[in-house]
């Protein structure tokens, strides 16, 4: 959500949680959550067994996931971790795509047992595979176009080309041919080439480009595919400026592609699968934090209770994130600051000159677009905490869905002597 008028909740209301919940924290909208997933699925619903398996690394809370499980969704996970939340919230292994690459063999070991859906990213891993866990019955990969395919510029993926994932076209015959003499029945094709990808037609252009490679797959090697998997990668507007992609005209474009391509080539019936993660949680979350500081020197600073580690964006990509002072919404916006962080880093800002009303210490403050990659991306660098996650639920009450981390957590996995203070918060 990216202008202040977005939020699902209002100063008053969030002073209150304040009370209950110190800040920093990360707070999500359950009823956001649901509504996006149920569009999202609406949109398909003329592609029959459609799913979007929720790339669990964009908000691994287990709270979250269920959620979306509720909603229909599947997980796609890439680390034990991710496939453990999948596990505990009750996927069944057709729901859980394993999207993992440079894959150690116990990961691939636990897929095997959940029965999960295993996508390959590379032809060498196939040995490596049956050695560590088994020949599946159902196998997908990962195409790498390569130079076959350019992205728009700027986008954070680069060009395919450049990119590590995934097989080349001619491996990509040679993998399902070896798979399918090694004892695999069922097929699934996958690619994933752009992130955070705002214009539709790239969605459009990658679902086309899989439906002529399942035809040539299918004329080559006579093998029908079950699905294909257009990955993730849809964006979310994070400036003020951008736009969200119509989701209702990229389910009627693919549509239009599926009937030429598929249909039309009298193909069997193929599943449309796509494993976004930020555009499910990321408008629905946000970080709260506390301006508790201001300082005036060649520049003006505010500095809030949050850094980096609550959200690595700003830092680490220069992302923008909209930035709304509770109960200054309608405020004139007439004050530059640069917003940070307590991290030893100079790149630990929120933002940079940005105009925002004149902000005082103990004012709130709620930064966007936090709900995808934000908790997630946490880090303990400089002796940071990770913050708590909280639900507000569809019923109006909050929730808290993972506390926050004390100092105990942070000595907890050293045995130094006196580390382990007894009564340490
Ligand atoms: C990160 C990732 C996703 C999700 O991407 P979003 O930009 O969050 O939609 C999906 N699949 C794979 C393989 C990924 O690495």
């Amino acid at each position: 959500m990216n202008s202040d008028s977005d939020l699902f909740f209002d100063h008053t209301e969030m002073q209150k949680i304040t009370e209950t919940y110190p800040t920093p924290f990360h707070i999500y909208d359950e009823k956001g959550i649901r509504q996006n997933a149920r569009s999202l699925f609406n949109a398909f619903r003329w592609s029959k067994g459609f799913n979007n398996y929720f790339a669990v690394k964009a908000c691994p809370n287990p709270y979250i996931v269920k959620i979306l499980k509720e909603e229909g969704c599947g997980a796609d996970c890439s680390a034990l971790p991710e496939l453990i939340v999948a596990e505990k919230v009750g996927l069944p292994g057709y729901k859980i795509m394993f999207t993992s690459n440079d894959t150690p063999d116990i990961e691939f070991k636990k897929a095997f047992d959940l029965d999960a859906i295993i996508n390959l990213d590379d032809i060498t891993h196939i040995p490596f595979l049956e050695r560590s866990a088994g020949i599946p019955e159902l196998i997908c990969f990962r195409y790498n176009p390569g130079p076959l395919r350019k992205t728009m510029k700027g986008n954070v993926m680069g060009n395919p080309q450049d990119a590590k994932y995934g097989m080349t076209r001619e491996q990509l015959f040679d993998a399902y041919a070896i798979m399918k003499k090694k004892g695999s029945t069922r097929f699934g094709l996958h690619t994933m080439i752009v992130s955070n990808e705002l214009k539709s037609d790239s969605f459009v252009e990658t679902a086309s480009m899989l439906f002529d490679l399942v035809s040539e797959i299918s004329d080559r090697l006579r093998i029908n595919l079950e699905f294909v998997n257009l990955g993730g990668g849809i964006g979310i507007p994070y400036k003020p400026e951008q736009k969200a992609i119509d989701i209702d005209a990229l389910g009627s474009d693919i549509r239009a592609v599926y009937e030429e391509k598929i249909e039309g080539k009298g193909l069997p019936p193929l599943k449309i699968f796509m494993e976004n993660g930020r555009m499910m949680t990321g408008p629905f979350g946000y970080l709260i934090t506390r301006a508790i500081h201001e300082k005036h020197i060649y520049k003006e600073y505010i500095g809030v209770d949050a850094s980096m580690a609550n959200l690595m964006r700003p830092g680490m990509y220069g992302a923008y994130h909209h930035i709304t002072v509770l109960g200054k919404e309608k405020a004139k916006h007439d004050h530059k600051y640069d917003i940070i962080g307590s991290l030893c880093e100079n790149n630990d800002k929120f933002a940079i000159d940005r105009m925002l009303p004149k902000i005082k210490a103990g004012d709130l403050i709620a930064i966007h677009n936090a709900g995808a990659h934000g908790h997630a991306m946490g880090f303990n660098y400089n002796g940071k905490l990770r913050s708590a996650e909280l639900l507000k639920k569809e019923d109006g009450s909050v929730a808290l869905i993972r506390r926050a981390e004390t100092n105990k957590d942070y000595f907890a996995t050293m045995d130094f002597p006196g580390s382990q203070y007894k009564n340490m918060q």
